[in-house]
């Protein structure tokens, strides 16, 4: 029987030379495969009171969405800058070259309430750590952070660790 790890598809060289990148969209597009990602991304947080789901773009839409529906639950997404249209709160990230901007809608989360953050992939954590404190400023509470694939050699996990989050992912690669 196929696991998780089985449907994901890795690229070299994209989209740089010397990367080699993590392609879900062939565990996506597996009937099989997506419902055990979903399942198996839930499977901690059972019976764990959740009031919202926040993906991370994009590829934490498509997680997001599922997994927000089988918990009967809303949706917020975390955009990179420039592309909700209300009005948003930001958070200034670091990328391996540069810096970027992420944002949320400022109405889009209640102080109190229990947020369960998901994306695709964990490298560094500096995109789920900008989501993390975009999600801590508005007074909500990230109860998980959820992902695919953690590449535990670039240290995201222990950050947000340090940062006293919970996280949970499905699998890993060197
Ligand atoms: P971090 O901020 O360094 O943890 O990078 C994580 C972000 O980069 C996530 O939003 C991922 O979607 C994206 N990312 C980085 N490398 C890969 C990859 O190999 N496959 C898919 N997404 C990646």
């Amino acid at each position: 029987m196929k696991t998780v790890q089985d449907y994901i598809r890795t690229i070299p060289d994209f989209p740089h030379e010397g990367i080699m990148f993590r392609d879900v969209t062939t565990l996506f597009s597996d009937a099989r495969g997506f419902r055990i990602a979903i399942d198996q991304l839930l499977h901690p947080y059972a019976g764990q009171p959740i009031d919202k789901v926040v993906g991370l773009e994009a590829r934490g839409f498509i997680l997001g969405g599922a997994i927000a529906h089988q918990l009967s639950v809303g949706f917020v997404p975390i955009r990179k800058k420039g592309k909700l249209p209300g009005k948003t709160i930001q958070q200034d990230y670091t990328l391996e070259y540069g810096k970027a901007t992420m944002e949320v809608h400022d109405d889009a989360l209640q102080a109190g309430e229990k947020v369960l953050l998901v994306d695709d992939l964990l490298a560094t954590g500096g995109t789920a750590e900008a989501g993390i404190k975009l999600i801590e400023r508005m007074g909500a509470e990230v109860v998980g952070c959820a992902f695919i694939i953690d590449l535990p050699d670039l240290g995201g996990r222990k950050k947000l660790e340090n940062l006293g989050m919970n996280v949970h992912a499905l699998c890993q690669f060197e």
